[in-house]
């Protein structure tokens, strides 16, 4: 007879003697902040709230104040800080403004773990702020590695501080590369469902409206991000956040189209095995996992619906008509001052994009124009990056096509 193995579980810790993890979110009025919210509102006894942060929407954060009562917020925005009326907020809550109230809440002694989701190159610095304490933060903002992932990455082995992905590919990936060294790595490979344009032509997608691509089939997600997931440039950035989280050289990240969204990624090993990880498009279990990591505990996110799943498809990404994949992968080959220059150009054009300032395709055609114009700078320090990220929005702004 075949002899039985048995795979024996420790007994769970004792949860009511677990001390919650005290957590401040950055971006608290976005898709991901608001996924956040949901998590602290399932789980009070190992999450609490010690502050919020959001740009310009202050009714929603006043609304959140109320809710969750925490001991700050703050408004980066200072003219929604002077808008806002204090009165909407508890007595509990210590209205702070801008970069400095942000600095304020992510030192704070009583706040173990930054959630950084802010959207954009503006997150950065308040990531930055976290790990210069030395803080764990659950990273979801992938524009502060593609600006400056060598730096990041840097100051939190510095700082002994945890850098925890959000980002639901690179959450997949750390899952799968618990236990294992990089010897142990071949590859690792990343999914992107296709977008909203996903199989269109190139010809079609000449005429693509931003209505049209802020409709993403798996996921809802903040309009920056939406967009980014149409032409491709989220999976670029990605595959640059991967280079820099992991340690990974470029060539050793490839990206998969799989539709459904419910494989995050693949991790292939040195021997041929691969290792995914697998649960319905829902942001709130990554969110989960980087804020209790490494616990697992029943959460709020959707389960498999075992009953209803059927085929699993993947397909090559056509890289031909959805040029921004190059770049990334490009970008990730050489490193130095082109995340800085790839970020800032793509966040200019979006904009452009949604404002029916630029077509569709020549969202990536300008980022390949301001890419190729800038002035290369292999190992450039923050204050020289900042200046590119810069730099590089101005040239988006006046780039036309054909120039
Ligand atoms: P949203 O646009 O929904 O939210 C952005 C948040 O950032 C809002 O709270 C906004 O405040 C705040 N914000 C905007 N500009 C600034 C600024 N200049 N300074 C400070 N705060 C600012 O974005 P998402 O939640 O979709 O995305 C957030 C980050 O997470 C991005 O980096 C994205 O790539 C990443 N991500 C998102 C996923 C998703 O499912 N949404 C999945 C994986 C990664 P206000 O609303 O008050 O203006
Ligand atoms: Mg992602």
């Amino acid at each position: 007879m075949f002899p039985g193995y048995r795979v024996t579980l420790s007994p769970a810790p004792n949860s009511g003697s677990i001390k919650p993890r005290r957590v401040a979110v950055l971006g608290s009025t976005g898709s991901i902040g608001t996924n956040t919210l949901d998590v602290l509102r399932h789980l009070p006894n190992r999450l609490h709230l010690v502050g919020l942060a959001a740009h310009s929407k202050w009714d929603l954060l006043a609304a959140q104040c109320r809710e969750f009562q925490p001991r700050y917020a703050v408004l980066c925005d200072r003219e929604a800080f002077a808008a806002a009326d204090q009165a909407c907020f508890p007595r509990e809550t210590e209205l702070l403004c801008g970069e400095d109230g942000v600095a304020k809440l992510v030192t704070d002694p009583d706040v173990d773990v930054v959630v950084s989701a802010v959207v954009g190159a503006a997150g950065l610095r308040g990531t930055w702020a976290a790990l210069e304490v030395g803080k764990t933060v659950a990273l979801a903002n992938k524009e502060t590695l593609v600006v400056a992932g060598p730096l990041v990455t840097d100051l939190a082995a510095r700082r002994g501080a945890k850098l925890l992905p959000v980002d639901s590919e690179h959450s997949a990936v750390f899952q799968a590369l618990t236990g294992y060294v990089a010897i142990d790595v071949a590859r690792v490979v990343l999914t992107g469902s296709g977008g909203p344009f996903r199989g269109k032509s190139k010809a079609e997608l000449e005429t693509a409206t931003p209505d049209q691509a802020l409709k993403h089939p798996t996921w809802r997600m903040g309009p920056k991000i939406t967009v980014d997931s149409a032409t491709l440039m989220n999976k670029a950035l990605e595959v640059i956040e991967a280079r820099w989280l992991f340690g990974l050289d470029a060539g050793q990240i490839d990206v998969i189209i799989h539709p459904e969204s419910i494989v995050h990624s693949f991790v292939e090993f040195v021997d041929g095995s691969v290792l995914a990880q697998l649960s319905p498009p829902d942001m709130r279990l990554p969110i989960q996992y980087a804020l209790l990591h490494p616990d697992r505990v029943p959460g709020p996110a959707r389960k498999l619906d075992w009953k209803s799943l059927s085929g699993l498809r993947f397909e090559q990404p056509d890289r031909g008509t959805f040029r921004a994949l190059d770049l990334g992968f490009e970008v990730a080959a050489r490193g130095g001052s082109c995340g800085a220059v790839l970020n800032a150009a793509n966040e200019a054009a979006v904009g452009r994009f949604l404002a029916g300032d630029l077509a569709f395709l020549d969202i990536a055609r300008c980022c390949r124009a301001v890419l190729d114009a800038h002035d290369f700078d292999p190992a450039p320090p923050l204050d020289r990056l900042l200046a590119l990220d810069r730099w590089a929005r101005r040239e988006a702004a006046r780039w036309a096509c054909g120039r």
